[in-house]
This record gives structure tokens, C-alpha cells and sequence, in this order.
């Protein structure tokens, strides 16, 4: 079966690889992945893979339909930031873009909606194309509060956006609970979610919400992504375990485009 996001769209599979993969195994990933996706042109295919690695993934990943983004970007052009990395350093590499706002990097380094107010813009201002994720943890949708949490989120990481660039950020809604579980969200969440994270930024500007690709993640699979991909407001995926193996990644891009 293959999928297609809706408006005209063109959906986008992206691996997070998090803290995987030295320099030599992205290369190797990269040689296996590039014939598996050859016969797919509907869809755009991102990975995301450590700092290091970056460069000899772009530079493996040349002259095909690969994207490399990273995985996390400070808002200065420069600074007293130790151990961060800024837009042009990224730009300089050839990445197409980054995540930004990764719950991991929420939860464990303390990343806020205060700094991706400013990361979200200063991605774009330096031609790098943001992938801004949001989602709520499970207490919080035990508790009737998602919508409370993704309104918040979009609302303030997007605020400093003009209205007429928002369809040039990816939004990936990634419920907390999802991620690295096995825990899937069903259609019906998923939809209902990504449905939601549209209309607010349809509050903004309706013509950019309809350009905008919200894609979803949380723990998918070659095997669960169709039913997810077919739904009409899902724009592709973010994908973490399963873009680590080149066949299981390729399997999901076929099944997208
Ligand atoms: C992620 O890290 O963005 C993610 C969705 O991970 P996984 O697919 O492993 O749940």
C-alpha cells in the first residue's frame, strides 16, 4: 500500500538515530539505504544523525535524495555556549535541517519552550529547515491535558515565527509515551492530535497550515506505520529505532510513497 499526505504535501520519513552510529556505520547505512529507496520519489527521506557523523552523511548522501538534519541547534550564530552548535556551523556542513525540541532533550537537558522560541526562527533565518517536535506525557493524557500541552507548545515555540514562514517548519507530534515504548498511538489519537496541532497553527495563517507537514512519532514500525500513514492529516513520520536498520527504515519510506 502507499500513502500520500494530503494538500499537496509531500510527505517526509525521517530516522533520528539519537546516540547512534559512529562515522563508519553511517557511511555503511547510507551505501545500503540509497538502492532500497531509489524506486520512491513521492516522498522526501531525512536521517538525523550525531554531530560527528553529520559531515560524512552529507557527504555519502550527495547527489541523492537523502536529507541529513541534525539533531539539536543553539539559537546564537556564536557565543560562550560550551558544547553547542550553532545554524551556520550546521549550514556549513549541508545539512538540510534540524530537530529541535526532541522530548529527550526536553526531559534530559532541560531544553525549553523559551529557547525553541528563538531555535525555531533562527533555523529558518539561517536556510535550515526546523523539525519541531511537541507531545504530551502519559499523565498528562490520562488527565485530559494533551490539548492543553500542544497548545501551548506550538503557541509559544512558534511565536516569534511570521505567520507567512510557518508552512517551512515540520511539526512532529511525538506523544512522550510513544517514544522508545513499543506503545503506539492509535489512528484515532494520532489523527485527532496532528488535526488539532493544524488548527492552531491555522489560528495563525490558514494557507500556511495547509503547507505545513505534521508528521508523527512514536515508536513506528515497517509493520504499524501504513494504517498511520494514511491518514489525511499525517504528513510522513519520525521514526527512532526503526530507522537504525537500513531495511526496516527503506520498508517504511516504500510504504509512504
Ligand atoms: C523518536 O526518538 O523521535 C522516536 C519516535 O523514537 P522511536 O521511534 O524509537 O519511538
Amino acid at each position: 500500500m502507499s500513502t500520500s499526505a494530503g494538500a499537496g504535501r509531500t510527505p517526509l520519513i525521517a530516522g533520528n538515530w539519537k546516540m547512534h552510529k559512529t562515522i563508519a556505520e553511517a557511511k555503511g547505512f547510507i551505501e545500503a539505504l540509497l538502492p532500497l529507496v531509489a524506486a520512491t520519489d513521492r516522498v522526501d527521506v531525512g536521517v538525523c544523525p550525531p554531530f560527528p557523523a553529520l559531515k560524512p552523511t552529507v557527504d555519502a548522501a550527495r547527489g541523492s535524495r537523502v536529507q541529513v538534519f541534525a539533531q539539536n541547534m543553539h539559537q546564537e550564530e556564536h557565543g560562550a555556549f560550551t558544547g553547542e552548535v550553532s545554524p551556520p556551523m550546521l549550514l556549513e556542513l549541508g545539512v538540510h535541517g534540524t530537530i529541535v525540541g526532541h522530548s529527550e532533550r526536553r526531559e534530559l537537558f532541560g531544553e525549553t519552550d523559551r529557547a525553541l522560541a528563538q531555535k525555531v526562527p533562527a533555523a529558518l533565518d539561517a536556510g535550515l529547515t526546523p523539525i519541531l517536535c511537541v507531545g504530551e506525557t502519559e499523565e498528562e493524557r490520562e488527565s485530559g491535558d494533551t490539548e492543553r500541552k500542544l497548545r501551548h507548545q506550538i503557541q509559544e515555540d512558534l511565536a516569534r515565527v511570521p505567520a507567512e514562514r510557518l508552512g517551512e517548519v515540520v511539526i512532529a507530534y511525538e506523544p512522550i509515551w510513544a517514544i522508545g515504548t513499543g506503545l503506539v498511538a492509535t489512528p484515532e489519537q494520532a489523527q485527532e492530535a496532528i488535526a488539532f496541532i493544524r488548527a492552531l497553527v491555522a489560528d495563525r495563517s490558514r494557507e500556511q497550515a495547509e503547507r505545513t507537514r505534521v508528521l508523527y512519532g512514536g515508536s513506528v514500525t515497517a509493520e504499524s506505520c501504513q494504517e498511520l500513514l494514511a491518514l489525511p492529516d499525517i504528513d510522513g513520520a519520525l521514526v527512532g529505532g526503526a530507522s537504525l536498520d537500513p531495511e526496516s527504515f527503506a520498508t517504511i519510506v516504500n510504504a509512504t510513497g
